[in-house]
């Protein structure tokens, strides 16, 4: 009998964003791909965390020196797919990843070896117990396009350390970079199972969340992130999820305005305003509000707009035009429903068909799309407010929580108010650069997600904790053991009322009623 049966391979293309040329043509990784691939990393990773931490940390010493050595090339890559400017790849990836090497190979020793645990309760006292930090097997990653180097790297990175293989889904608009994580890798000497990037599209990430890993680090947008979570669910695949934002910037009456004006135009443009953690909503004091626009519009003006491979360019493309059209649909509700376009406010066409405008608008309000949804793109809407309570307010009126930024010349006003934003990070005085502090937990709180990578934390994520607990007269039968009789309970009161009474009298009451319980004799 003929068939007609054709074998369809889906396709994705990797394209730079500033000329719509396309870099590389990829076919997506299938199920049958994945699985086998998390087989392979399976096979190597008993062998991989066997190792001393010294030798593992001696691949991360060589990725970090062969990094380092190819700085240039590899942010020239980022450039080519993602289109930030080479000086922003060089400083919010490569910089990241070098620095985030170091923390790992500074403190991984100290953070995974045993520790021990201290009993408190006085029965408790004849034991000794210690946490072992065990990694999980193999992890999964699936990243995003926005920082298509330092995202995975840092996850990656963190997860090998402590012992994991790891298999690595990429954004499909980013497969090149994430090859020269790959690259990075094998030349340090990471044996080759032990990570492993699938290139593919959503299906392909699908095929990750129900393949046999033991844990899976999703960073992305929240629809895809509840989707995963309820995959996950099914089978209890623990899972780490760092998704949108929609940050706040406070600035309070007594900031200093030229500063604050340039860190919100920096903060809402880096990288065309496609980080999880730009300034994607600003609120000013009524009292520099004029001051503020008229300073953030004449920053605005002396941006320079282009590719990133050029010299001197600030801001470059966004992605794709499906990016572009989510940006043009917020401004034009914003303006439909009353916010004025300082500057800006529409594409570049004679740039390319990705670039847009880097977008200065004023008198938004909570009703606008503007200032609820995620834009992920160059524009800065500005707000007003009266007091520091109405700021709060204003703030934490949001379903996302990733971080937020407050401005004012009193440090401790700042970090009294930094309490009481719900977010996963506040900065006081800065925005964004707290992604670059390799110490610092990175992750959100409501819609932004759960999980924390970086820093001691990110470490944590890719370790199971177990407990060891030795009991120090292994030839005693514990006295709560069976063989309870008459006056077990009286006892067990005594001894309650030993520890915890708050009279010293009845202390030394439960004293004597616990004597009898060494005389027991347990089944
Ligand atoms: P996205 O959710 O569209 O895609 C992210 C990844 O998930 C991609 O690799 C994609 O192929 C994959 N994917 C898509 N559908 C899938 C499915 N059903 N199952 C498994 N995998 C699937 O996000 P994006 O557009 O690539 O990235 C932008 C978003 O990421 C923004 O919302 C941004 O805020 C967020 N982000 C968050 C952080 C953070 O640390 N919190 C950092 C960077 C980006």
């Amino acid at each position: 009998m003929e068939t007609n049966l054709q074998i369809v391979t889906r396709k994705i293309s990797s394209i730079n964003p500033a000329t719509d040329e396309v870099v590389r043509e990829f076919e997506c990784a299938e199920e049958q791909d994945v699985a086998a691939a998390v087989e392979r990393a399976r096979g190597s990773q008993r062998a991989w965390a066997a190792l001393a931490q010294r030798e593992r940390i001696a691949v991360l010493r060589e990725f970090q020196r062969t990094l380092h050595e190819r700085k240039l090339e590899i942010a020239e890559a980022i450039t080519r797919e993602a289109g930030k400017p080479v000086a922003e790849a060089l400083t919010t990836e490569v910089l990241v990843v070098l620095d985030g090497a170091r923390f790992l190979i500074d403190n991984a020793y100290r953070l995974l070896r045993d520790e021990p645990v201290p009993h408190g309760n006085m029965v408790a006292k004849l034991k000794t117990g210690y946490l072992v930090r065990e990694p999980y097997g193999v992890v999964g990653i699936i990243s995003p396009w926005n920082y298509p180097f330092s995202i995975p790297a840092t996850e990656t990175l963190a997860a090998l350390v402590a012992g994991n293989a790891v298999i690595l889904k990429p954004s499909e608009l980013t497969s090149v970079v994430a090859l020269e994580l790959q690259s990075l890798l094998y030349a340090a000497g990471l044996p080759r199972d032990v990570f492993q990037v699938v290139v593919g599209d959503g299906a392909t990430g699908a095929a990750l969340v129900h393949a046999a890993i033991d844990k899976l680090v999703f960073t992305g947008s929240v629809a895809t992130g509840k989707r995963i979570a309820a995959a996950a669910a099914e089978r209890l695949l623990p899972v780490m999820l760092e998704l949108g934002g929609k940050d706040p910037m406070l600035v309070l009456d007594d900031a200093d305005v030229e500063v604050a004006s340039s860190a919100a135009v920096w903060g809402a443009f880096m990288n065309a305003g496609q980080t999880c953690l730009s300034v994607e909503r600003c609120y000013v004091h009524r009292r520099l509000y004029d001051k503020f626009l008229t300073a953030c519009v004449e920053k605005t003006k002396k941006l320079r707009v282009g590719n990133g491979l050029e010299r001197g360019t600030d801001v470059g493309p966004m992605i794709n035009e499906r990016q572009l059209k989510v940006v043009e649909g917020h401004v034009d509700d914003a303006e439909a429903r009353g916010a004025r376009v300082l500057i800006g406010g529409a594409r570049l066409p004679a740039l390319g068909a990705n670039f847009f405008a880097p977008t200065v608008l004023a008198d938004v309000t909570h009703e606008m799309r503007i200032m609820r949804e995620e834009t992920f793109g160059p524009v800065l809407p500005v707000d007003v407010f009266d007091s520091d309570e109405e700021a709060v307010e204003l703030a934490n009126d949001s379903e996302f929580g990733l971080s937020a930024s407050i401005w004012t010349r009193d440090g401790v006003r700042g970090e009294r108010l930094a309490r009481r934003i719900q977010a996963g990070t506040v900065m006081v005085n800065d925005v964004i650069s707290c992604f670059g502090i390799s110490e610092a937990p990175h992750g959100g709180v409501k819609a932004s997600g759960m999980g924390r990578t970086h820093g001691r934390f990110g470490v944590e994520e890719m370790v199971r904790v177990k407990y060891v607990d030795v009991d120090l007269m292994p030839r005693m039968k514990k006295v709560w053991w069976y063989g309870y009789g008459g006056n077990f309970r009286r006892q067990m009161e005594g001894f309650l009322d030993l520890q915890f009474a708050r009279g010293f009298g009845q202390r030394l009451r439960g004293a004597l009623r616990t004597a009898g319980i060494v005389r027991r004799k347990p089944l």
